[in-house]
């Protein structure tokens, strides 16, 4: 492997979970990654883009897909044998607190003198922890946009200097004591920094690594695709961590930062040169105001794109503006979520609409073509007791039979796992918003993720639901949910029964494992007990495949020849 500059790695949420016993449960069953949480931060991609258009050489190397995809890959080899001035890790997402972590130790293990750095937003929320309890970390860039603070770094790196300069960053010096330096770098304008998915295609060229760049494991079968909008929010949902609240305290960010509707755009039009995919608009374009979000529908339509776009709805949409999607969407999709069908719990988690105002908002999408609406219920919010969850799949029963019998409309329900977000309200002030934090610390989160089974690693419990209610809610509601969609002919029969003996099976070994626990307080019995139920586990896991099928937008994904025939022959002509 020739040197490089940095290495980004991703790590599975658990670096050992092939050997581990764990039953991940439902954490991950509404959205595209496994429950290890495979998908890296859309940030890696910006990240290398910008390096290498100030001359470094960096690449990302997904190690998490590495190790789904062969159970004999060598992490501890690849890494050994890794030859680089710096190699970063995400710990964006909280669930990777211990896979991120405990390769991090690794890598020094096999190559001390090497700095590593950790960035995103846990990161940020816990340098200082980071920086005086885990020394396998050298760097932590703090903040929501960190490619110049790592350009700085970078640059400080190959120079020999200290970092003193370089914002956003905290760090330890040789005689490890910490330094935080300032949280200046907080971009208003985000147009200089681009997602370019012709980036991932060029490193899989160029490290003839495909699985290394692959964004999450079935990306090749179902290419999903997502770009930022914006970073940060204008609203406050109690239990969210990317809440204007949590951007405020945590990154510095006063106000949230747009992207132009240009600069959308142009990168939507990069992605469908390479990938016949759906492109999922992160975060709702009306945040930046109405005439903000017309704009990039005009671009769209200007510009001919043939994706499907996915709107992502934060509250209830007027009449004109679903015309105005319509129009400029050769076809699109949305999804909303009111997480509870009940209007005084929603209001709690910080939603002021109706249940109304939202049915109206579908039938309004429905009516002017929208493909596909995904509707998202939580286990877990404030003011929700089991019944209120399970309410919820009543409700869902309603809504269908009144706007979704042409099989459109997709309800869907999970718990808020495996954590509340650290920086949001509810983590900040629990007892105001009726929960009570069981972990609060990032090693106890981390120690949290060796727990043998998903109910254990949540770190809140709330005023109406203990974990176990949590639980068991979250099961009884998934279970229901998935007989309406197979009763209302929404899911296939065997899709369906498939799924629920899954549920069925998760449930009952949930069962065998509170049962394990209360036996015995030797952890050799207890792992050699777990031990006997791991092919169980496997099989349940394997069912939780057909459930995220839903999530899928009709009609076929792939990748596109003309973009990697265009980016092969530029290469040539570079070459030439
Ligand atoms: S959940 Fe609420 S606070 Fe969080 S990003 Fe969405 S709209 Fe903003």
């Amino acid at each position: 492997m020739s040197r490089l500059d940095l290495v980004l790695f991703h790590a599975p949420s658990v670096y050992d979970f092939r050997e581990r016993f764990a039953m991940y449960g439902p954490i991950s069953d509404v959205i595209p990654s496994t429950p290890i949480f495979e998908m890296y931060p859309l940030g890696f991609v910006s990240m290398v883009g910008y390096l290498e258009q100030h001359g470094y050489h960096a690449r990302i190397i997904n190690l998490a897909v590495k190790m789904l995809r062969d159970p004999r890959f060598d992490v501890e080899k690849l890494i050994a044998r890794l030859d680089a001035e710096a190699i970063g890790f995400d710990l964006h997402w909280l669930a990777h607190a211990a896979g991120s972590l405990d390769l991090a130790e690794m890598v020094k293990k096999h190559h001390p003198d090497t700095p590593v750095l950790l960035g995103g937003l846990s990161a940020t929320y816990y340098h200082e922890e980071i920086a005086e309890h885990f020394p396998q970390v050298d760097y932590i860039l703090r903040g929501d946009s960190t490619e110049k603070p790592l350009l700085a770094l970078m640059e400080c790196l190959e120079a020999g200097r200290t970092p003193e300069k370089v914002e956003n960053l905290t760090w330890r010096d040789p005689d490890g004591r910490k330094h935080v330096n300032p949280l200046s770098y907080v971009p208003g304008d985000l147009d200089e920094l681009s997602l370019d998915y012709g980036e991932v295609v060029k490193l899989v060229v160029r490290h003839r690594d495909l699985e290394g760049n692959l964004p999450f494991e079935s990306f090749m079968d179902y290419p999903f695709t997502a770009l930022l909008t914006c970073k940060g929010c204008m609203y406050n949902c109690t239990t969210c961590g990317g809440s204007n609240f949590a951007f405020r305290h945590f990154c510095n960010r006063e106000r949230p930062a747009f992207k132009s509707p240009e600069k959308i755009v142009e990168e939507m039009k990069i992605i469908s040169d390479y990938f016949k995919a759906p492109i999922f608009l992160l975060g709702d374009l009306r945040q930046g105001g109405q005439r903000y979000a017309e704009a990039i529908l005009d671009n769209i339509r200007r510009e001919s794109i043939d994706n499907t776009v996915t709107l992502e709805l934060f509250n209830p949409v007027p009449e004109g503006y679903m015309e105005k999607i319509a129009r400029s969407c050769e076809s699109f999709t949305m999804e909303i979520s009111p997480e509870s069908h009940d209007d005084h719990v929603r209001r709690l988690q910080g939603k002021a609409y109706t249940a109304r105002e939202m049915e109206e908002t579908i039938r309004s999408a429905l009516e002017h073509g929208c493909e596909k609406f995904d509707v998202f219920f939580m286990v877990g919010l404030p003011g929700q007791t089991p019944e209120s969850a399970l309410d919820s799949v009543e409700y869902s029963r309603r809504l269908l039979e009144r706007l979704g019998r042409d099989g459109r409309v997709f309800p869907f329900i999970a718990p808020m796992a495996p954590f509340l977000d650290p920086g949001s309200l509810a983590f900040e002030h629990p007892r105001r918003h009726g929960y009570v934090r069981l972990y609060t610390t990032l090693r106890e989160h981390k120690e949290a993720l060796y727990q043998p089974c998903w109910k254990l690693f949540l770190n809140y419990r709330t005023r109406w639901m203990t974990r176990d209610e949590i639980a068991e809610a979250t099961y009884e509601a998934m279970i229901r949910m998935n007989a309406l969609k197979r009763e209302l002919g929404i899911t296939e029969a065997e899709k369906a029964e498939r799924v629920e003996a899954g549920l069925t099976l998760a449930r009952e070994i949930m069962h065998k494992i509170d049962g394990i626990i209360a036996s015995t307080d030797s952890e050799a019995e207890r792992l050699q007990r777990y031990r006997e139920l791991k092919a169980e586990v496997e099989r349940a896991n394997r069912s939780t495949v057909y459930a995220k099928r839903e999530l899928r937008t009709p009609g076929g994904a792939g990748i596109r020849l003309k973009g990697v025939l265009k980016y092969l022959l530029r290469r040539a002509k570079l070459i030439r």
